[in-house]
């Protein structure tokens, strides 16, 4: 482990003229409360840029840029990411070239002595309205989840998000009809993805039959909600509100595994219940049935947190798919690429939020963006529970969040100082032990990446 200090002062116009990539490392923590892979990107004159790699994704996917930038200068922020676009895909595969992009608008801001949002445009705003995501484990009822919701109302919290899904169904006879013997193998097998996901993937979750489970599509699971199932999750809603009350904006995430057609019952049970939106009730790549489900409701309709670029978030746009769009920044391509995300979706009059489940690295990248944007109407934080979420950061406000917001910083890069090594010492992942270890063995991995003859 490299214990100098990072440099933190502007570089002179000939360092900025020298300036090289010489190495990435990488860092795997735990309970934040999912994974965290946290990337270095280290230069010839000392600055270093931190990133992060997509939550509970694997740090392969950033390993494999290094031999592609090595040696390059990292303030060609643009030119970098177009080099190694190619090496990312949708969800977590956006991870390694997203988290990269990041590190390096944090080196191009520390260079020249100014902040990533300044560098992105200017900004919209000087604070970032925070959304908190909830969920409650095992069998509760709605007022349950009110009572949590409002716990996070008294938090500060102007803005909130709750899990729902046929996790609450499965075990509720007469409410879901499916191919006999289905419901069973999900609850053997696919836990994870009917109840609310959270913590990281362990490999028993994405091999064999957990893996055929996980991986079969809302449209081909052949599950249906019955009336009775529908009454069951109008009134889970109902009394949410009563306990909340219809002031409070409320988000409703991780509702699938069910046809298009079902979904659309549900989001019009849900209509009298002012929800800010309904999210990824279908997989995001059928446009087709987000036109179809977008018309046939009022309820405001999102997805975007597993789209990778522009072009895939575009598409779903110029459709008419969505109400609402949540692009993850590492996921969606990086801090430049969100923006452009976010351009579009005010040309098309789509309503945007920050998808975040990540360390403090991954949360100051969403900030920096969400400054930056005209429209966006919160960024997402799935952290409330992990008291020492903010601890592995030097140089932040603390808390961080206050009242519900963040305070969008003013110093170079990200605004992160640095990082606190010794207290990241005691998260390290135990299946993936080590903290900035030496990645040589990815140097010389290369090929010829021209995607044409
Ligand atoms: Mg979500």
């Amino acid at each position: 482990m490299n214990l100098q200090p990072d440099r933190l002062t502007p570089l002179t116009a000939q360092e900025r003229a020298e300036l090289k990539i010489t190495d990435m490392r990488f860092c795997d923590i735990d309970t934040m409360p999912k994974r965290c892979t946290l990337i270095k990107v280290y230069t010839n004159a000392g600055i270093v840029g931190y990133g992060e790699v997509r939550d509970a994704a694997t740090k392969t996917y950033a390993a494999m840029l290094k031999s592609r930038l090595l040696g390059e200068n990292p303030l060609n922020v643009d030119k970098l990411f177009r080099r190694v676009k190619q090496f990312g895909h949708h969800s977590r595969q956006g991870g390694g070239v997203s988290g990269v992009e990041v590190a390096l608008w944090d080196i191009a801001g520390k260079a020249w002595g100014v902040p990533c949002w300044q560098l992105l445009g200017g900004k919209f705003r000087d604070k970032i309205r925070v959304y908190c995501d909830t969920d409650v484990d095992g069998k509760h009822t709605g007022h349950d989840m009110g009572l949590a919701l409002k716990r996070r109302m008294d938090m500060g919290f102007t803005f909130l998000k709750m899990d729902l899904g046929i996790g609450l169904l499965i075990n509720e006879p007469g409410t879901l009809t499916a191919p006999l013997g289905f419901l069973e193998e999900m609850k053997t097998y696919g836990k994870h993805s009917v109840n609310a996901p959270h913590g990281s993937m362990e490999i028993s979750q994405m091999s064999h039959k957990a893996y055929e489970i996980n991986t079969v599509g809302h449209p081909f699971t052949g599950i249906r909600i019955t009336e009775k199932g529908l009454d069951l999750l109008e009134n889970y809603v109902k009394e949410c509100r009563e306990v909340i009350g219809y002031d409070v904006p409320l988000a409703v995430d991780h509702f699938g595994h069910i046809c298009v057609e079902d979904t659309i019952r549900f989001a019009k049970r849900m209509e009298p219940y002012n929800l800010a939106w309904i999210e990824d009730v279908a997989p995001w790549h059928y446009t087709d049935h987000y036109v179809r489900l977008r018309n046939s409701t009022t309820m405001p309709i999102c997805t975007g947190e597993d789209i990778y670029c522009k072009e895939g978030f575009e598409k779903l746009m110029k459709a008419g798919g969505v109400s609402v769009i949540h692009p993850d920044v590492l996921t969606a391509g990086g801090m430049l690429e969100t923006k452009k995300i976010g351009d579009l979706a005010y040309e098309y009059g789509v309503m945007t939020a920050l998808h975040m489940a990540e360390s403090p690295i991954g949360a100051m990248a969403a900030v920096h963006v969400a400054a930056a944007l005209p429209q966006v109407i919160a960024m997402e934080f799935h952290s409330a529970d992990v008291p020492y979420w903010q601890d592995i950061v030097n140089g932040l406000p603390k808390p961080l969040i206050q009242e519900g917001f963040i305070t969008v910083p003013d110093a170079p890069g990200l605004g992160i100082e640095s990082l606190n090594e010794e207290f990241i010492s005691t998260l390290i992942c135990k299946n993936i032990p080590g903290q900035w270890e030496e990645t040589s063995q990815w140097d010389g991995d290369i090929c010829n990446d021209r995607l044409w003859s």
